[in-house]
């Protein structure tokens, strides 16, 4: 039986990758260095493959910042606002255009705003969302994908060429002009595919991945029907090249006939997302493909239970020998970090939990045990089922109490004492606020000085003491900002805290952390997620103290800030033992105890963002409204622990939220403060046909950008609210956290804001 790994992280075992090319975007190395580093990683991950014994090993899997604007390159699919500094440059496909693309370019006279960028399906990469518009020619610019090919085969290395298939780059990128059509498009992009697998036919691959991710969505006819239009033209024209067609995130579904259809060599099919589409692929697979059988999970950080995993591959090899079958991952191991065994810190990861762990490079090794097993290898099955029975009684993942109390959740937990009227009554009795209330998002800018206060306390270069010390005066400053700028409900800045799911995850049983899980977020960007590996529980108050100090200072209600549960999950590798919606609401019930202790310290303002709950999304839609249920639910859970004079606020971003209005609503937040600024309070267009009934903050403040509105800007957008909201119910707020800008234009910013909220209480109190 053979084995197939569809791609391997590309950022480096130390993140070699990233700092190279800043350092490249900086000046301070050339690009001979840059392309020396790159090769040099390209090289360390074939041979790692390699050595393993993998059958199928990828190549142009790497890239500099995103495969997906490497396809842009390779089939000159260049925006028409790069056209000039295409033109000026001697070689077109030179790093200067394709890092222009990425990140933007503003020299020479020429002035292009970045690609945008977008989620890869449902994970958190990112990709540059291809542009279509008509003064584009597709034709081959640069072959990377033969030129990385022939580079493999120079080591010695047979590789197997990866490529973005025509039909999903097609779906996955923006059509600019009206008149320009999918068919039409794909028209045009096949001959350059048909040209790059004719070279790498020519240059003697034997098999090329092509990936169609797009097959696990829901599809319209048309574009299923591009599917078989596609590879009809590409089998006729290489055909003597093995195509294999991967899918992966999802099951294919409603689009399963389809795929077995395509005349292609094998289909990839994702076993850990979706099992139980094995049978339906069986039973109707014609004898002309190979199937290979996603069962090692590209997603998550955890050891493969390799007999759930035997049970599918043994069933799929009853069905078509084991000749046809390929062992594989279940996506790329993009989605991975490099090396479990570079964790060496016990303290950080204990070797009891490291056990039940698997990055990249274990999860290449636990492909050929699969197959060593099923040729077998006994004592590879027996290791790993020990590891599992240990791990499903762990008493440090399994906790009694925790599992009872969430067995005990009653619908009366997810429910507020009153409904909103009533609560909104008591609200303004206490708060007693202005109309169109002043707020902000939590953070502040987080300067050099205070992530510099951070790691000091890191490294042990200052005492808890003086770090506490420091953070007091920041909290004061703030405070002190606040009430001159007479904002009306004051936050403390969050200067403590690193990343929003970081802290709490530090703070909460059932979390670790790794040093070196680094996995690629977009461009040079990379995360380090925390890892959900047992039951969640909190032990004592997270944030009470920083919030009760900051209120200590004022008289004005100080807003306390938290993470909400589906963020959280969002965010972090999740434990696979469970179902998320379990995790979720164990995080829930943590959340909900700090909400009620914030209340009893006299916190009468609580948030509780949920910027990650749209991305959470399944990607079909008929999965949506089931997610919906328990992510809603878990976020009520947390909050409905308070009296109804506590106002309870939450926070979104980064998402259309029009398509969810309905369930934003079914939150039953008090307060929602949402982005908005950054496209013009498009999002309020919704309240023209449904009314929602709660308080609500469009942003008018865009903080993505170091500009500062004006008063008469920000005026006229909540002149446009309060058309479809009414203007009891309108905050003013930013669109998010300012902690990614500096202070004197978030000063002058947050000045000119609230001098529009005077506008408008003039406005409105004259008019009454
Ligand atoms: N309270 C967080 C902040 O202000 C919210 C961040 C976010 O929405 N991503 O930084
Ligand atoms: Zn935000």
């Amino acid at each position: 039986m053979q084995t197939n790994i569809l791609g391997y992280p590309r950022i480096g075992s130390n993140r070699e990758l990233k700092k190279a090319n800043e350092a490249y975007w900086a000046g301070k190395i050339s690009l001979e260095k840059l392309q020396l580093t790159a090769r040099q990683l390209r090289r360390q991950n074939w041979e790692t493959l390699h050595n393993a014994g993998i059958d199928l090993i990828p190549s142009n899997d790497f890239s500099y910042y995103d495969q997906i604007l490497d396809m842009c390159i390779m089939t000159g699919t260049i925006p028409a606002r790069f056209k000039p500094l295409m033109e000026s440059l001697v070689t077109p496909s030179s790093p200067e255009l394709y890092f222009a693309m990425a990140r933007g370019y503003q020299k020479n006279g020429i002035d292009a705003t970045a690609m945008e960028m977008t989620k890869w399906f449902d994970t958190n990469y990112h990709y540059l969302v291809p542009e279509f518009d008509s003064s584009q020619k597709y034709r081959l610019l640069h072959n990377k994908c033969l030129e990385e090919f022939k580079e493999a085969l120079f080591l010695g290395i047979h590789t197997k060429p990866v490529l973005i298939g025509p039909v999903s780059f097609l779906l996955l990128g923006k059509i600019k002009e009206e008149t320009l059509q999918e068919s039409n498009l794909l028209d045009q992009l096949l001959p350059v595919y048909i040209t790059l697998l004719q070279s790498l036919q020519q240059a003697g691959a034997t098999w090329v991945q092509i990936d169609e991710p797009t097959l696990v969505l829901d599809l319209t006819p048309a574009q299923q029907e591009l599917f078989h239009h596609a590879y009809t033209q590409l089998r006729e024209a290489v055909p003597a090249l093995k195509i294999l067609l991967t899918t992966y995130f999802g099951g294919l579904q409603d689009n399963a006939p389809l795929a077995v259809q395509l005349p292609v060599d094998a289909l990839h099919i994702d076993l850990v997302r979706a099992p139980e589409q094995l049978d339906t692929i069986l039973a109707s697979l014609p004898q002309t493909l190979q199937l290979s059988v996603g069962v090692v999970n590209g997603r998550n950080i955890w050891k493969n239970n390799y007999e759930q995993s035997l049970q599918l591959l043994r069933k799929a090899v009853t069905a078509l020998g084991e000749k046809r079958v390929l062992i594989a991952t279940s996506c790329s191991l993009l989605h991975t970090p490099y090396d479990l065994e570079l964790e060496t810190d016990e303290t950080v990861l204990t070797p009891q939990i490291k056990n039940w762990m698997a990055f990249a490079k274990q999860k290449v090794h636990e492909v050929i045990a699969l197959r060593d097993i099923i040729a077998g290898n006994e004592t590879l099955l027996k290791a790993n089922q020990a590891t599992m029975q240990e791990k499903s009684t762990a008493a440090i993942i399994h906790k009694p109490t925790v599992k009872a109390r969430l067995a005990a959740l009653t619908t009366a937990d997810a429910q507020r004492k009153s409904a909103f009227p009533i609560r909104q009554k008591a609200q303004e009795e206490i708060l007693k606020l202005p109309l169109f209330p002043t707020t902000t998002i939590g953070s502040f800018p987080q300067t050099e000085d205070i992530r510099k206060l951070r790691a000091d306390l890191k490294k042990g270069a200052i005492t808890q003491d003086e770090y506490e010390t420091a953070i007091r005066t920041a909290i004061q400053d703030s405070v002190q900002l606040q009430e001159t700028l007479r904002i009306d409900v004051l936050v403390h800045g969050e200067f403590e805290r690193n990343d929003m799911v970081e802290y709490f995850g530090e703070q909460l049983e059932g979390f670790v952390f790794t040093k070196n899980g680094w996995v690629q977020s977009y461009g040079s960007r990379c995360v380090k997620p925390p890892v959900i590996y047992g039951d969640v529980q909190r032990n004592a108050p997270m944030t009470v103290e920083w919030s009760s100090y900051a209120q200590s200072l004022t008289d004005k209600p100080m807003k306390g800030m938290l993470t909400g549960p589906v963020t959280i999950l969002q965010w972090s590798f999740v434990r696979d033992d469970q179902p998320r919606a379990d995790t979720t609401l164990q995080i829930a019930l943590a959340i909900r105890d700090e909400v009620t202790d914030l209340e009893k310290a006299g916190i009468r303002v609580i948030q509780v963002d949920e910027p990650a709950i749209r991305e959470g999304l399944p990607l079909r839609e008929a999965d949506w409204q089931s997610y919906l249920d328990w992510a809603v639910k878990a976020f009520r859970v947390s909050v409905s622990g308070v009296e109804d004079a506590t106002q309870i606020h939450t926070h979104m971003c980064y998402a259309e939220f029009n398509d969810i209005i309905s369930n934003i609503a079914a939150m039953d937040a008090d307060v929602i403060t949402i982005e908005t600024s950054r496209s013009q309070m498009e999002l309020l267009e919704v309240f023209s046909t449904f009314r929602y009934p709660y308080e609500i903050g469009p942003g008018v403040y865009d903080i993505h950008s170091p500009r500062v509105p004006t008063v008469a800007e920000m005026t006229a957008l909540l002149e446009k609210a309060i058309q479809l909201l009414p203007a009891r119910n309108i905050w003013v707020n930013p669109d998010c956290g300012l902690k990614t800008r500096k202070w004197p234009e978030t000063e002058q910013a947050l000045r000119n804001m609230v001098a529009a909220a005077r506008n408008m209480r003039m406005a409105v109190t004259a008019t009454v």
